[in-house]
């Protein structure tokens, strides 16, 4: 993103401030279209859900993987269409089952058996579902982000998506099986893996029509064409139309979190505290993520210094170890590849009011949220 642009988002609505490029995510859509053609998209709408982003998806076509009434309802308000959504996810309950049947989604991911009973009186002819399955292995990932593992409570296990297999056809449409593996997945041999726990379910059931490869394209460094390979040649054998969920993949990329540079302390390290820390951007202390962090303006490097957030705990760290200029406060620092996971795990931890966010569309940029302010924090308390 271009720093004056920048610089003039950071002055008109101050830090800490998520700016996300509209026009990179529609192109990692693109991306995707042009490497899976004919795949159908469901973004996860949990990585990022803010109303411009889902508004924009839609325009484009792009349908949503939600797993929360809040996510079906944002993107439904945001212009996506019902038919265009896939509920998934470990809760469907039979409160949020009835709102998605009611608004006219028709494409559900089962994750549990107990799931399933859940679901019962409300089978119907044209209900498809897909079967998420549980594939065991070990996607080398972070541990919190490892869904595919044998002990992560995600999916059905292999004896369970075979008996429902048969259950669901008996009532509604199996549409065909779900894998998403884990988030942030850079080795594409977990594909293979995959795959190999997938074919005696097509061969077992052969009107299946859809494969759900679930998203967790990992940022960066991503194998787009090895896995176009492994999906496309998996999905030609059994006649398969495609199903994505790319979260991180559309958006990480097209973020950064601007905050800027409150003090510098020079102990047994260096530390600059910024006026945005764990609680604009949990990444770091939830996962160890690490962030690229840049001096708005290049400026050559004088120091190594962790940069810190404002709150009084320990994890309250944005980045170890950074390279950066002399800098004396009020300086603007850049982190970037924030458009995942950023906002969307923020919090008002120590009454911290959660950040505006800017979008840039066509080179012009515009507010998208506000800032939140004490009325925000005390909106639904009764003193
Ligand atoms: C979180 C999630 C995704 C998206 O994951 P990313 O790592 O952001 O791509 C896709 N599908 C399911 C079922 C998920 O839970």
């Amino acid at each position: 993103m271009n720093d004056l642009l920048l610089e003039r988002i950071a002055h008109e609505f101050g830090t800490p401030c998520y700016v996300y490029d509209l026009d990179q995510i529609s192109h990692q859509v693109d991306v995707l279209r042009e490497a899976l053609t004919g795949a159908r998209l469901f973004y996860a709408v949990k990585a990022n859900p803010c109303g411009a982003i889902l508004k924009n998806l839609a325009t484009k076509d792009v349908g949503a993987e939600v797993i929360s009434m809040g996510e079906l309802e944002r993107a439904v308000h945001a212009g996506i269409k019902p038919e265009n959504i896939v509920l998934g996810g470990p809760r469907q309950d039979t409160q949020l089952i009835g709102r998605a049947l009611d608004l006219g989604v028709r494409l559900f991911s089962i994750d549990s058996v107990s799931q399933w009973e859940s679901w019962k009186p409300f089978l119907r002819a044209d209900l498809y579902f897909v079967l998420r399955v549980n594939p065991a292995l070990d996607p080398r990932t972070h541990e919190h982000l490892a869904t595919g593992a044998a002990e992560s409570k995600f999916g059905l296990t292999f004896a369970e998506t075979r008996v429902l297999a048969s259950e669901v056809q008996a009532h509604a449409q199996l549409a065909g099986f779900h894998v998403h593996a884990g988030s942030q997945i850079t080795a594409t041999e977990v594909y293979d893996e995959i795959f190999e726990v997938l074919e005696p379910l097509y061969n077992e059931n052969p009107n299946c029509r859809y494969l759900d490869i679930g998203g967790g394209y990992g940022v960066p460094g991503f194998e787009l064409e090895a896995f176009r390979q492994r999906v496309l040649a998996f999905a030609q054998k059994f006649e398969l139309q495609v199903i994505l969920e790319p979260g991180r993949f559309l958006v990480a990329e097209a973020g950064v979190l601007l905050t800027s540079v409150l003090h510098h302390k020079a102990g047994a390290l260096h530390h600059i505290i910024a006026d945005a820390g764990m609680a604009d951007l949990l990444r770091p202390a939830l996962y160890g993520a690490k962030h690229p962090i840049r001096v708005l303006h290049h400026a050559p490097a004088k120091l190594l210094a962790d940069v810190d957030g404002p709150l009084c705990e320990n994890a309250d760290r944005l980045a170890r170890n950074v390279n950066l200029p002399e800098l004396k406060g009020g300086e603007i620092l850049v982190v970037e590849q924030a458009g995942a996971y950023g906002f969307a795990m923020s919090s008002n931890y120590a009454s911290s009011y959660r950040p505006a966010e800017v979008v840039i569309q066509g080179g012009q940029y515009r507010l998208a949220r506000q800032r939140e302010s004490l009325s925000d924090l005390i909106r639904l308390e009764l003193l």
